[in-house]
């Protein structure tokens, strides 16, 4: 990928500010490009159709599995969430720096189509904070937000899977992390192979 743009995959447990926080990142960050996910969950207050998600219903989603239109899925708290493949792809082969934003089964799917991804993964201060966040943002019923914060519980283990890690006590300055971190990866010797090469500093033998 050293050549291509760079995947960058973000998890969190929901309601720790993920959205919030990459808001304020494309804010401050333009030149990177969000993937849309479809989902069969049902549009919150304030989302719009194809730049929150693509709102698909069950019928539409099994279509877009059946024809190879996504790369994972997952049903996550009774409702399905997909990646579509195009977008992602095309991206990277422009030369486009992509973020994911995914639950952290579909992380470690993509993790595995794409070994060169990087993984970070956004941890609440607290799961005091975590229900604190999830019950003031009001946008689910206290049925679907313990079943959040039971699925939370378990997704904070599968923290050691992923390459970096950013506590989201200050949205600006969790953003500003996820900016530094894609800026060092971009530096790294392994995604600059050929730059010896490309500045004439060795020649081609
Ligand atoms: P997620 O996308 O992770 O599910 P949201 O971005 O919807 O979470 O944020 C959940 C709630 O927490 C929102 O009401 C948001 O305004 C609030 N929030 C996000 N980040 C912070 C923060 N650093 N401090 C306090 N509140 C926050
Ligand atoms: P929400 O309903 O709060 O928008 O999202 C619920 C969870 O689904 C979040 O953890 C979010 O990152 C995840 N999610 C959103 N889109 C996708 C996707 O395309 N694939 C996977 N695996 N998870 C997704």
């Amino acid at each position: 990928m050293s050549n291509g743009g760079l995947l960058i995959v973000i998890s969190a447990p929901s309601g720790t500010g993920k959205s919030t926080v990459l808001k304020q990142l494309k804010e401050k960050y333009n030149s990177v490009r969000f993937s849309v996910s479809a989902t069969t969950r049902k549009p919150r207050e304030g989302e719009i159709e194809g730049k929150s998600y693509f709102f698909k219903t069950e019928e539409e989603f099994k279509r877009l599995i059946d024809d190879n239109q996504l790369i994972e899925w997952v049903e996550y708290c009774n409702n399905l969430y997909g990646t579509p493949r195009d977008y992602v792809e095309s991206s990277l082969k422009e030369g486009y720096d992509i973020i994911l934003e995914v639950e952290v089964e579909g992380a470690a799917n993509i993790k595995k189509q794409y070994p060169d991804c990087v993984s970070i993964f956004i941890l609440p201060p607290s799961f005091g904070e975590l229900e604190a966040r999830i019950v003031g943002r009001g946008t689910e019923g206290r049925d679907v937000i313990e079943k959040r914060l039971e699925k939370a519980k378990k997704e904070v283990t599968y923290f050691y899977d992923y390459d970096y890690v950013v506590i989201n006590d200050d949205i600006n300055l969790s953003a500003e992390k996820i900016i530094k971190i894609i800026e060092a990866e971009k530096l790294t010797v392994k995604r600059n192979k050929d730059i010896l090469l490309k500045l004439g500093l060795v020649n081609k033998e």
